[in-house]
């Protein structure tokens, strides 16, 4: 037995790993200061480099945040309002906001109760004459089937818009070789939001891509449709990473293998107590992708109360969380589109009986049986 202390759990531990690596942080965020380019300065050419060396793709475009790389990728494709864009509902909220703000119409389909992520199955079902293009999330960590995408994409000639914001680092080898996800649409998107598994200390995104024109299109609507200076060609907005935060991730991109080790190994760590329970559905482990483990996402059994979990949990100080308790598709913002064939099965029971644990780069065992004790002491009330 564990003595009940304060073990000061969190969700995601961004103090402890800033404290890890404070000296190279500290130094490089104040040479940005003196240097006084905080905007298109020399880190964020370097970090879009190294992140497309890290990915092996041709062409990193930084920007804002992880919302607007999706909306510039759907404005690079030509999207145009009306057209439909197939997407999960079992996501969060801006993959499927940024269909919604640029008059484009969701097309909702369900998700695989394993991998949670997009079913090829229902895509398959979802496609008509009106489709322009698929955004696969590759939810908490883990690739969707893109083997299988990919091949609808071409029959049907679609675009593949991969939502990466969770599952940076994460290789797929569906192919028969590794690539990471994210490069293997016409498009990836991701965010360096400070809780993702690569994250600035404030707001960032970036695009993906191997299509040199995309490149060019994407990086020109990222700034006002620019060409060169003061010549808009095309209607464009203004998202950009600045140069403190591309500082940060060049220094967080070293560690990002390392970071994603230390997930899979806590990961590994829950799995063998709570792989042992009839109660709990530890996260399946797909055969063509790794998992980097943004999220450590249970699925409980019926006899489980849930709120009451997190309520027993919460009074200990373990945080617990809900990803997602209200899928896109029951969204108030959304109850304008037309319901879909799609009934949605999986993915409103997911949302009824997942709950994710603590899961970061700096958790320890000590943290984690502690945390395991407790379900187990909820459970066996
Ligand atoms: C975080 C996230 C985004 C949005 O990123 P922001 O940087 O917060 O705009 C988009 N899609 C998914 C799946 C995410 O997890």
């Amino acid at each position: 037995m564990i003595e009940e202390k304060k073990m000061n759990i969190q969700m995601v531990d961004l103090k402890s790993q800033y404290a890890n690596i404070k000296p190279q942080i500290d130094k490089v965020i104040s040479e940005v200061l003196d240097s006084a380019q905080f905007i298109n300065g020399e880190h964020v050419k370097l970090f879009q480099t190294e992140l497309a060396e890290y990915l092996n793709v041709k062409h990193v475009i930084t920007c804002a945040n992880g919302t607007d790389a999706l909306q510039i990728a759907m404005m690079g494709l030509g999207l145009k309002p009306g057209d439909e864009v197939i997407t999960p509902s079992y996501t969060y909220i801006a993959t499927t906001e940024v269909i919604g703000l640029l008059g484009l119409k969701p097309v909702f389909v369900d998700c695989d109760t394993n991998t949670f992520n997009i079913s090829v199955e229902q895509i398959k079902k979802a496609i008509t004459k009106n489709t322009k293009a698929i955004v696969p999330v590759h939810l908490f960590g883990q690739s969707c089937d893109m083997k299988s995408i990919l091949k609808l994409a071409k029959e049907y000639n679609l675009f593949i818009i991969e939502d990466n914001a969770q599952a940076i680092g994460c290789d797929y080898n569906g192919f028969g070789d590794l690539r990471k996800t994210g490069t293997i649409g016409n498009v990836g998107c991701t965010s360096f939001f400070p809780s993702k598994n690569l994250g600035c200390f404030g707001d960032g995104g970036a695009l993906m891509t191997n299509d040199d024109d995309l490149a060019i299109k994407l990086r020109m609507i990222a700034n006002h449709g620019q060409s060169k200076k003061y010549y808009h060609d095309i209607v464009g907005c203004n998202s950009r990473l600045d140069n403190i935060q591309a500082a940060v991730l060049r220094i967080k991109l070293k560690e990002l293998n390392s970071y994603i080790l230390n997930r899979q190994k806590a990961a590994n760590y829950y799995d063998k107590f709570l792989g042992k329970s009839e109660f709990f559905s530890i996260p399946f482990r797909s055969t063509d992708s790794n998992h980097v483990f943004h999220q450590y996402t249970l699925k409980l059994s019926d006899e489980i109360n849930r709120e009451e979990l997190i309520k027993y949990l919460s009074q200990k100080n373990i945080p617990a969380m809900i990803y997602y308790p209200v899928p896109a598709h029951k969204q108030k913002m959304f109850s304008k589109i037309p319901k879909s064939l799609n009934d949605m099965k999986n993915t409103n029971w997911l949302s009824e009986r997942v709950i994710s644990l603590p899961m970061h780069t700096e958790l320890s065992t000590d943290q984690q049986d502690f945390t395991v004790q407790n379900i187990f002491n909820f459970v066996n009330k």
